[in-house]
C-alpha cells in the first residue's frame, strides 16, 4: 500500500520521493536498472546516477540562474543537494561530486525512509489510476514511450531533441538586422512589424560562413545514437551544408522575399533581397530569448560561439543555450500538461524531470522536487500556490508549463531569459539584481508555503 507511484528512480524521481517522504506520504518507487533492464547511457543500478559530467554547474547564487536554483533547493531541502554537498569535490565556483559517493547517498537516504519502498522493476504502461508521477528521463524504456504516446499523440512525444541556438534578445546588434516576416506575411498572433529578426549576409560572407560550418569542429553521435537517421524538420544545419554550397541559400538562409533596409548600393536600391540570410524567432512568450531557426547542429560549443559570432547582428550574441542533436525523449508539456504538471485529461498523473522538456541535472531534480511539492499539497487535500515567476523554480516552471513555445518547444537549462526582464536595472549589475529579487520573492513564497503545515 502506497499513497504515490513513482516511475523512475533518476534525479527527479529520488527527488520527487524524497519530498513525498518527508511529508508523510507513502511511495513506491519503481526503478528498472537493476531488474535486468539498463538505459544506454547508465552504467550502474544506483538511483541517481550522473551519465555524463560530474558537475551541477556554478554553484554561484548571487550571479548565476543554475547557481540560484540550487539556493533554492537546498532552502526546501532538496535530497540531491544534500547528497551533492556529502559527495562534494573541489571544482572551484562550480560544484562537482564523486558520482559513487553520491549515488550511494541518496540510494541510502531512501532505501532508510520507512515511508519509501524502492521496487526494482520496469513500468511498461502509463497507470490507469491513483496519483503517480512518471520520472523516466530522456532515455525512458520504449514500453513505456509508447504507452505515453497512447495518451499524448504521437506528435507530442519527441526521441530527438533538435536543438538551434537561442540568443539573448538584448545581446543582438539591431542596428545591423531588422525585423520583419517573409513576404510580409501575418498570423493572428503576429507582432505589428514581423515575426522575425534578419541577419543579412553578402555573398562573401556568406561563403565564407558555408566554409566555416564545413570547418568546424563536430561532436560525434554516440554509437547507440548513431543508426538512428535524422528525420525532417531536424537535420543538422552542417549536414544540409554539405549537400552543395547553395543548398541553405534554397533552405533557412534564403533571402526572397526579406527587404533589406541596409542595403543602399547604388547598383541594388534600398529594398533589395539579401544574399542569404540567418532568421531569429521569438522563443518565449517574455520576448528575451530568440531562436536561430534552422541551426540545430552538431558543431562543438567553441566552434558554434566562434562562427555564429561573425553572422552580421550578433558578433556579441549571448547564447542562452547552444545547438545540439541528442537522443531525448521528451513531452510536449507547453501543449499536454497543466499548471501542476499533470496530464491534461489523465490528471492523476504527473511528469517530472528531463521528459518534461527541462535540461540538465539540476533542472531535472528541481522539476523532481516541485512535481513532489505538487503531489503532496494534492494528497493533504490543500491548496497549491506556485512559485512567483521572478523565482528560478518559478522561471522554470512557467518556460514548461506554457510559456516557451509550443511548436518549436525543445529541452531548456534554467536561465535569466526565462525572468520577467529588469530593463531598467545596467547591464553590470542586472544578474544581482535578477538572484537579489528572487531570493525575496522566494521567501515570501516559502513562508506563505510553511503557513500551511506539511
Ligand atoms: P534519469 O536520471 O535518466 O532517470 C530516469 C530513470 O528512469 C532512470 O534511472 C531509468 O533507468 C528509469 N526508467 C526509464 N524507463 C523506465 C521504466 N519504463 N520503468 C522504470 N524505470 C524506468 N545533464 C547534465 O547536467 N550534465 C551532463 O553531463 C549530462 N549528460 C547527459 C548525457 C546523456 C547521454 C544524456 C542522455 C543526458 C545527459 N544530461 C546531462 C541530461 C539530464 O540532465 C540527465 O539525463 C538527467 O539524469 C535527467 O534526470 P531524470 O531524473 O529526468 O532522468
Amino acid at each position: 500500500t502506497h499513497d504515490i507511484h513513482i516511475i523512475g528512480g533518476g534525479l527527479a524521481g529520488s527527488e520527487a520521493a524524497w519530498q513525498l517522504a518527508k511529508r508523510g506520504f507513502k511511495v513506491r518507487l519503481s526503478e528498472m536498472r537493476g531488474s535486468g533492464d539498463m538505459t544506454p547511457a547508465h552504467q550502474t543500478d544506483g538511483l541517481a546516477e550522473l551519465v555524463c559530467s560530474n558537475s551541477f554547474r556554478s554553484d554561484d547564487d548571487t550571479k548565476n540562474a543554475v547557481g540560484l536554483l540550487h539556493h533554492e533547493m537546498r532552502r526546501l531541502d532538496s535530497l540531491i543537494m544534500r547528497a551533492g554537498e556529502t559527495a562534494r569535490v573541489p571544482a572551484g565556483s562550480a560544484m562537482a561530486v564523486d558520482r559513487d559517493v553520491f549515488s550511494a547517498e541518496v540510494e541510502r537516504a531512501l532505501e532508510e525512509h520507512p515511508n519509501v519502498t524502492v521496487v526494482r522493476e520496469r513500468v511498461d504502461t502509463l497507470p490507469s489510476s491513483g496519483p503517480a508521477i512518471v520520472a523516466t528521463g530522456p532515455l525512458t524504456a520504449q514500453s513505456l514511450a509508447e504507452s505515453i504516446v497512447g495518451a499524448t499523440g504521437q506528435d507530442r512525444l519527441a526521441f530527438f531533441d533538435a536543438i538551434a541556438p537561442i540568443v539573448h534578445r538584448d545581446s543582438i546588434d539591431m542596428s545591423k538586422c531588422w525585423i520583419q516576416s517573409r513576404w510580409n506575411k501575418r498570423t493572428a498572433v503576429s507582432n505589428e512589424d514581423g515575426d522575425y529578426i534578419n541577419c543579412p549576409m553578402t555573398r562573401e560572407q556568406y561563403l565564407a560562413f558555408h566554409q566555416g560550418l564545413m570547418d568546424g569542429e563536430k561532436t560525434e553521435f554516440r554509437e547507440w545514437e548513431a543508426d538512428t537517421p535524422y528525420f525532417d524538420g531536424c537535420m543538422p544545419i552542417e549536414v544540409m551544408a554539405a549537400r552543395g554550397v547553395e543548398t541553405l541559400r534554397y533552405g533557412p538562409m534564403k533571402g526572397v522575399g526579406l527587404d533589406n533596409p541596409y542595403d543602399t548600393s547604388p547598383e541594388f536600391p534600398q529594398g533589395r533581397w539579401p544574399y542569404a540570410v540567418v532568421q531569429l524567432r521569438q522563443d518565449n512568450k517574455l520576448g528575451t530569448l530568440w531562436n536561430m531557426v534552422g541551426f540545430q547542429t552538431k558543431l562543438k560549443y567553441g566552434a558554434q560561439i566562434e562562427l555564429f559570432r561573425t553572422i552580421p547582428g550578433l558578433e556579441n550574441a549571448e547564447f542562452a543555450r547552444l545547438g545540439g542533436l541528442h537522443r531525448n525523449t521528451f513531452i510536449n508539456s507547453p501543449i499536454v500538461l497543466d499548471r501542476q504538471l499533470r496530464l491534461k485529461g489523465s490528471e492523476h498523473i504527473r511528469f517530472a524531470g528531463q521528459i518534461t522538456g527541462c535540461e540538465g541535472y539540476v533542472e531535472s531534480s528541481a522539476v523532481g522536487l516541485i512535481a513532489g511539492l505538487m503531489a503532496a499539497t494534492e494528497l493533504g487535500d490543500r491548496t497549491w500556490t506556485a512559485p512567483p515567476g521572478t523565482t528560478a523554480f518559478g522561471a522554470l516552471l512557467s518556460h514548461i508549463t506554457g510559456d516557451a513555445q509550443a511548436d518549436t518547444f525543445q529541452p531548456m537549462n534554467v536561465n535569466f531569459g526565462l525572468f520577467p526582464p529588469l530593463h531598467d536595472v545596467g547591464k553590470k549589475v542586472r544578474k544581482e539584481a535578477y538572484t537579489n529579487r528572487a531570493k525575496s520573492d522566494f521567501g515570501e513564497w516559502l513562508s506563505s508555503m510553511e503557513a500551511v503545515p506539511a
